[in-house]
C-alpha cells in the first residue's frame, strides 16, 4: 500500500535543471526529436557572455549555456537537435549532433573558470547523466568529436580541427566536475578513420597535459573561495604579469625545504619545453629576436603565413595586446589583423 501511495505521489521525472528561457530558441519547432542520446558534449564560446547567448539563440547551436555566474539558459529543447557538434564523429559514427547534448559555457578552452559556473556545470550535467544514463567517460569536450577535412597540411580527414572546451578533459578540471572517467582513446583515430591533426590537442585529450592543475589542485582550499574567485582573479592578474615565481611566495609559510623541493619537481617539466618564460609582450618578441612574418587577412591565411608552423610554440599571434604561442591558438579563432612572428 505504501509502495504504491508513494509511486501514485510521484509524477514521471520532474526535469530538476533550474535553467532560464529568456533566450529560448525561436528554431526549436523546425529542429527534429532526437532518437538517442549517448555523448554530452562541452563547449566554450571563446566570446563574451551576451554576445553568445544571442548567438547561440538565434543559431539554435547549443541546448543549454552557463554563464560565469552559474546560471543556465536553456537554449534548444533537449530533446531536439541543437547544431552545436559541426562536422563530427565519434566512435565511426558522424554528425554528433544526431544522438548528443551540448552544452556551452561562456569561457575559454585554456581559460580556467570561476566555481559558481563549474558547480552550475557539475549540476546540470549530473541531472543529464542521470536522465540519459551516461557514464562519466560519456561526458567529453568539443575538440575530442570534431574533426577536419582534408586540407593543404593534412591530406586526410584529421582529428584536431578545434580546441573547444578542451579544459573539460583535464584530469583537474574533471575532479572539479565529479567525473572519475574519461575517453582512454580516440577509437577513430585508432581505427583509422582520422589522422592526428593536432599533437598538442591530442595530449591533453588523451595525454597528461594538464594546463588547470595550480587553479583547481587543492579542493580544500575552495572553503576560503567558495567561488572561487579569488583563484580567476589571480589568474586575470597573471595575464599581465610575466606568471614565473609568484606561486611560490604563498606557500612561504611552508618549511623551507619542503617548499624549494616542490619548486623544484614543479618546475621540471617546464625547464624541458621551455627553458624560460614565453614571451607576453611585442617587446619581448623584438627583444628575444622574433620579426613579424605577416598579418592576417582574408586571403592571407596563417597557413600561408607561417606554413606548418603555423601552431608551433614557437610562432607568436599577437592582437591588440595579447600574445598567443601557435601551440595556443585555436585555428578557429585566428582572427583578421593578427600578426604572426617568427624568428
Ligand atoms: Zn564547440
Amino acid at each position: 500500500m505504501m509502495a504504491f501511495l508513494v509511486s501514485a505521489m510521484l509524477p514521471t521525472r520532474v526535469f530538476a535543471i533550474n535553467a532560464s528561457d529568456r533566450y529560448r530558441s525561436p528554431r526549436n519547432p523546425e529542429r527534429k526529436i532526437r532518437s538517442s542520446t549517448e555523448l554530452i558534449v562541452l563547449h566554450t564560446t571563446e566570446a563574451a557572455e551576451h554576445g553568445s547567448l544571442v548567438k547561440l539563440c538565434d543559431r539554435g547551436e547549443a541546448h543549454f549555456c552557463v554563464t560565469e555566474e552559474g546560471r543556465v539558459y536553456r537554449i534548444v529543447d533537449r530533446d531536439r537537435e541543437a547544431f552545436h557538434a559541426g562536422r563530427s564523429m565519434w566512435n565511426g559514427r558522424e554528425d554528433v549532433d544526431k544522438f548528443s547534448i551540448g552544452i556551452e559555457c561562456v569561457g575559454y578552452h585554456d581559460k580556467p573558470m570561476p566555481m559558481a559556473q563549474i558547480e552550475a556545470i557539475k549540476t546540470l550535467v549530473k541531472e543529464l547523466q542521470s536522465m540519459y544514463r551516461l557514464s562519466d567517460d560519456k561526458v567529453v569536450c568539443h575538440s575530442h568529436v570534431a574533426y577536419g577535412a582534408p586540407n593543404r597540411w593534412h591530406r586526410q580527414k584529421h582529428r584536431g580541427r578545434k580546441r573547444c572546451g578542451m579544459l573539460f578533459a583535464m584530469p583537474s578540471v574533471r575532479a572539479q566536475l565529479g567525473l572519475k572517467k574519461r575517453p582512454a582513446y580516440d577509437a577513430d583515430v585508432r581505427a583509422k578513420r582520422l589522422v592526428v591533426g593536432d599533437d598538442y590537442l591530442r595530449k591533453v585529450l588523451y595525454g597528461n597535459i594538464d594546463t588547470m592543475k595550480s587553479s583547481y589542485k587543492d579542493k580544500s582550499r575552495s572553503a576560503d573561495d567558495k567561488t572561487g574567485i579569488f583563484s580567476w582573479l589571480k589568474w586575470r592578474g597573471s595575464e599581465t604579469k610575466a606568471p614565473a615565481k609568484s606561486a611560490t611566495k604563498t606557500t612561504a609559510a611552508k618549511p623551507a625545504a619542503k617548499t624549494a623541493a616542490k619548486t623544484a619537481t614543479a618546475a621540471k617539466p617546464k625547464a624541458t619545453l621551455h627553458s624560460v618564460t614565453p614571451p607576453q609582450t611585442k617587446q619581448e618578441l623584438i627583444m628575444r629576436g622574433y620579426k613579424i612574418k605577416g598579418s592576417v587577412s582574408k586571403d592571407t591565411t596563417a597557413a600561408k603565413i607561417a606554413g606548418p608552423k603555423w601552431n608551433s610554440p614557437d610562432t607568436y599571434y599577437t592582437i591588440r595586446d595579447k600574445v598567443i604561442p601557435g601551440n595556443k591558438i585555436d585555428p578557429a579563432h585566428i582572427e583578421k589583423g593578427m600578426f604572426i612572428w617568427m624568428r
